[in-house]
């Protein structure tokens, strides 16, 4: 069936409410068919609002009946983000965070992501209390929505219980704001039958003890499963009912369009262990102790997880010798404000843990990185098995709850289940202080087996959970998935209070209808994605979004998640011979899905079965690449150091000259030869950079591979006022200083990572220029005797994987050590040559910083890590240098790739533009003495951004450290070299000559000298 065109008078009244804010091509539209479930609804317009009034407008009279379901995150795992109607996207613009009481509370709107708003909340020590696994990717609307919660905050620190207020907005387009005086006076004035029907609700629960009973009951634990009638009885204004109703109502209710929520103390210290247990009745049996005990996480891991767990890279050898037989495990976590607090906890739980029937003894661990190993174990489950399913199937997540005293019993017969209906390498696990379990099914939607077996298995599934007097939903939300058996968990009574609360709420029915409350009793089984196989990449992926908040083109075009379902998309079409669809989505996909992916490979960093979109977008690049472009690419791999000067020369000119007739002409040639292969001139832009040569040394300890967009860009300014010496300056002069030797090879002037050829898909050009490294290199040091140095931190990562490719093992750097991740560093890779690279601030931070003393301090620096340290593990270097020379350093909450990605910010600068404006906005908002990263296309980028001079955090270093006599020596050469002509441009490590001649968590830190 192809893609029915969407009505033109909708899109008209969506447009007239929402000017300029409506997308309905084919590639908006099936991009967010898309979310995390298995369920598949294809909207008929994006809208992306931007407004409180837009969306007032869209509910109350731009759609007329048409359906309408809020998208934020899309991580939503039951098909309540998903539909066939209007899909008002509210990540794209609702995204402001302001801290208030010093943190003890935050106002936030719902696009920002749960890890956004806890990076600001950091600084003050505080944290919101929702923490699901998601909160990389989900939003504050989302999980107020969804009424998430995760492995600590069980029911007491939940979005429902934390929630102080919100603004709303009613499907009538009545605004509430929930946080003023007259609230209720408003709702009442302006919703007189609303503001009724919720006291009567009320009225009915409280005159009815058995019906108010079981409802306090069904909400004593984790619980999404219908609407939380709980509000109308812990609430007793209308306005506060309505605004915790509209918690956990998956937008069936309202929009929230900000809300205020209460956080909770930030616990940084942890001590964490494994408890070995020899089945699961004893591993629950010791629940009640272990949560009396005061443990903040308990996680389960069934026999089949524990398996799975053992085959983890970073599972320890204890576990990994285990014979897994009936065995169970909990891993447990103390957390405190303080290390005190933390010994405390740890020495009144050591006899419990003792007098535990454990299979072997318990060890609690601080160690960081043993606890991340540990924590790496248990979240790896999900990728493990979704990561390694069979092609062509979908992977979907259940989340149920019974009591504690269940939980064993329950587990087994899940067991039984899965063998009953053959649902193999099913894994159990889940947050056993809740009663909360996960499992995951793997199914094949194509097929009309998988058809039968799905809601078979869900019928067994609801009577056994109902059973033991469970929920069918515990923090993941009713969606589709389970609403046809709201009813059934309730009972007839409170069914139809759910449903008058809707009628009251949305009488048009027109908020996400099917979700929560359906007249269907199928709706589970309706609407069900299925997939065919692709490829490699595509193939994995589970589609929860966890990528999209670090991809640099989300807010242009398209994100990793939709780059990839759009290759489904494109295969389906393909597979139901619907051409015309074939050619749309192929002709929207060169711009949205390949020109503009900047290939930096943030998205693996965030994807828990480490796809890298960009090495797919690199591919299909490279089948793009005609015989013409292939061959001219290769002989610029021949003649690199020309290529390279005259890049340099030709900015240098430019430069010079008036800057419309520059852009004039760069914009012709974008006309005639395309905007893919000719860049945009555009100020700021640097004049070009010092020739790269030779430099010799006596028993030097590492190799210097001075990167070549060092000679194609000149530096920035210097603190005098003059341009100063760039990093590949900076460097040669920081380990003359420190007495640190140093070699830079004989050829290096023709010499380049790579990444210009890897990345646009020149395989020849690349291979011959992986030759010329390699030989060089292998010369330079030694035969790998000495580690090989690079100062840019993208030019570092392609090296890294330059060699790699040479190695018959898997290649080190392509193996992201993601930082945010608690990754280690890891700035070393081993190819079959045996070459060692590392980048230039690991190496300084390690080798050089020690022997130097600060002799002029920066007062304030901001840090804008790159794409590169952030996959590479080196930030902190670059942060540990900061902080040696500043006495702030700040690193933007909200800090991203800045997308120019070697030539891209030139090729596409509103890629640029899209991926620093949240960052450049923070920046801006505030003056810092020194700007700095440590890769140069990055620090143009953010110049360009900022309007600030962003410079090699090693430049900087260089310049706070300078002795009386090198700040004369440097002045004199600066003004020399201001008046050098760019072809005379003097080597910037040549010879021994003086090169001069020529924001997750926000990092505050203060100045450790
Ligand atoms: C791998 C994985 C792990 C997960 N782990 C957890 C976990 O540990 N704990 C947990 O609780 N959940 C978990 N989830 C589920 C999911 O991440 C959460 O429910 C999350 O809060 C959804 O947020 P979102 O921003 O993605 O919302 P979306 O999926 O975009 O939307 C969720 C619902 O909210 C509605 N909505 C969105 N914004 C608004 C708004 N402003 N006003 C009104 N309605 C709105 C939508 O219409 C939809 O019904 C996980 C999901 C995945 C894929
Ligand atoms: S690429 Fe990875 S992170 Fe992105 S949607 Fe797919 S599985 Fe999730
Ligand atoms: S490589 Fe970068 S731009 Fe491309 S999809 Fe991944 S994160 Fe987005």
């Amino acid at each position: 069936m192809t893609l029915a065109a969407s009505d033109p008078a909708l899109l008209d009244r969506l447009e007239a409410a929402a000017p300029g804010r409506v997308r309905s091509r084919a590639t908006d539209r099936l991009a967010l068919a898309h979310d995390a479930s298995h369920y598949l609804l294809t909207p008929q317009a994006v809208v992306s609002a931007s407004t409180i009034e837009e969306v007032a407008r869209l509910l109350s009279e731009a759609t007329a009946d048409a359906p309408i379901t809020f998208r934020s995150g899309g991580t939503s795992l039951s098909g309540q983000a998903v539909t066939d109607g209007v899909l008002i996207d509210t990540r794209r613009y609702f995204r402001r965070i302001e801290v208030l009481d010093d943190g003890r509370r935050v106002r936030v709107q719902p696009g920002a992501t749960v890890r956004q708003a806890n990076a600001w909340l950091a600084r003050h020590g505080r944290k919101l209390g929702p923490d699901p696994a998601s909160e990389a990717a989900c939003t504050i609307g989302g999980v107020i929505a969804n009424n998430s919660s995760g492995m600590a905050c069980g029911i007491r620190d939940n979005a429902y219980r934390t929630l102080e207020s919100a603004t709303l907005v009613l499907p009538s387009g009545t605004v509430i704001d929930t946080s003023r005086p007259d609230a209720d006076e408003q709702l009442r004035e302006q919703e007189p039958e609303l503001y009724r029907g919720l006291l009567g609700i009320r009225e009915t629960l409280l005159s009815d003890p058995a019906l108010a009973e079981s409802v306090r009951t069904q909400f004593a634990r984790k619980n999404t499963m219908g609407y939380g009638l709980n509000a109308l009885l812990d609430h007793e204004t209308p306005a506060q009912m309505l605004a915790h109703v509209v918690v956990g109502s998956e937008g069936t209710l309202a929009f929230v369009a900000e809300a205020t929520m209460r956080t909770i103390p930030l616990l940084p210290h942890a001590a964490t262990g494994l408890l070995y247990f020899d089945d699961l009745e004893s591993a629950t049996s010791a629940l009640p102790a272990l949560i009396e005990a005061g443990f903040a996480t308990i996680e389960l891991l069934d026999a089949a997880s524990l398996r799975v767990a053992q085959l983890d890279a970073l599972a320890e050898e204890g576990l990994r010798r285990f014979t897994v037989a009936d065995h169970a495990a909990l891993l447990v976590e103390f957390q405190a404000a303080t290390d005190g607090e933390l010994d405390a906890l740890v020495a009144a739980g050591q006899p419990v843990l003792d007098a535990l029937p454990l299979t072997v003894p318990a060890r609690l661990t601080r160690d960081v990185s043993s606890r991340a190993a540990l924590w790496h174990i248990r979240k790896g489950l999900y990728a493990a098995v979704a990561g390694s399913r069979p092609q062509g199937t979908t992977a979907l997540l259940e989340d149920i709850a019974v009591p504690p005293e269940a939980l064993a019993r329950t587990c087994r017969e899940l067991s039984v289940l899965f063998d009953r209906h053959g649902y193999r390498d099913s894994v159990i696990f889940g947050h056993a202080k809740d009663g909360n379990i996960h499992f995951m099914l793997t199914e094949r939607f194509g097929d009309r087996e998988g058809l039968d077996r799905y809601p078979a298995f869900t019928d067994e599934l609801v009577a056994l959970v109902l059973a033991e007097g469970g929920t069918l939903k515990a923090e993941h939300g009713t969606g589709r998935m389970m609403a046809p058996f709201v009813r059934e968990q309730y009972g007839d009574e409170l069914y139809a209070l759910m449903v008058e609360l809707k009628r009251l709420c949305d009488p048009r029915g027109v908020l996400n209808p099917g979700v929560i409350i359906t007249g269907h009793a199928d709706a589970h089984v309706r609407d069900l994605k299925s997939a065919l196989p692709v490829e490699e990449e595509v193939d994995r992926c589970v589609e929860c979004g966890y990528c999209e908040p670090v991809c640099p083109s989300r807010d242009l075009t398209l994100t990793p998640r939709q780059r990839i379902v759009l290759r489904r998309e494109l295969a389906a079409a393909e597979h139901r011979g619907d051409e015309r669809l074939v050619r749309q989505l192929e002709r929207e996909y060169e711009y949205d899905g390949e020109q503009t992916c900047a290939a930096d490979g943030m998205c693996q960093t965030a994807c828990p079965v480490a796809i890298d979109t960009g090495a797919l977008v690199k591919r299909l690049r490279a089948e793009r690449v005609g015989g013409l472009e292939q061959a001219a690419w290769s002989s610029a791999a021949r003649r690199w150091g020309r290529v390279a000067r005259a890049g340099s020369v030709a900015l240098t000119v430019a430069d010079r000259m008036p800057e419309p007739l520059v852009t004039g002409a760069s914009r012709a040639a974008r006309a005639v030869l395309g905007a893919e292969r000719v860049p945009e001139y555009r100020r700021p832009m640097p004049a070009g950079g010092p020739r790269r040569s030779a430099l010799q040394a006596e028993k030097p300890v590492a190799v210097f591979f001075a990167a070549c967009i060092g000679t194609m860009f000149g530096a920035e300014q210097g603190s005098d006022g003059e341009r100063g010496m760039g990093s590949a300056g900076a460097l040669i002069e920081l380990c003359e200083r420190a007495g640190v030797p140093v070699r830079v090879p004989d050829t290096i002037e023709g010499l380049c990572c790579g990444t210009p050829w890897r990345s646009k898909g020149f395989t020849r050009g690349f291979e011959s220029m992986r030759k010329r490294v390699r030989d060089a290199l292998s010369e330079a040091t030694e035969g790998g005797a000495l580690p090989v140095v690079c100062d840019a931190s993208s030019c570092t990562e392609g090296l890294m994987a330059m060699i790699a490719s040479d190695a018959a093992g898997p290649p080190v750097a392509e193996q992201p050590a993601n930082e945010s991740a608690g990754g280690v560093e890891h700035s070393l890779a081993g190819g079959a040559s045996g070459l060692q690279v590392v980048d230039a601030v690991s190496f300084v931070a390690e080798h050089v910083l020690p022997k130097l003393e600060v002799t002029a301090p920066i007062a304030s620096m901001v840090v804008h890590p790159t794409c590169s340290s952030h996959r590479l593990g080196t930030t902190s270097s670059t942060v540990a240098i900061a902080t040696r020379i500043a006495d702030e350093v700040e690193v933007p909450a909200d800090w991203g790739c800045c997308g120019f990605a070697g030539d891209r910010g030139l090729l596409h600068p509103e890629l640029t533009a899209a991926a620093t404006a949240p960052e450049a906005a923070t920046v801006a908002a505030q003056d810092f003495e020194a700007y700095a990263s440590s890769n140069r296309t990055c620090e143009l980028g953010m110049t360009r951004a900022t309007g600030r001079p962003y410079r090699h955090v090693l430049e900087l270093l260089e310049e706070s450290t300078r002795t009386v006599d090198a700040r004369v020596d440097a002045a004199t050469v600066a003004t020399l070299s201001a008046s050098a002509t760019p072809s005379a441009a003097p080597d910037v490590v040549g010879d021994g000559v003086r090169p001069a001649q020529g924001p997750v968590r926000p990092i505050r830190t203060d100045r450790g000298r």
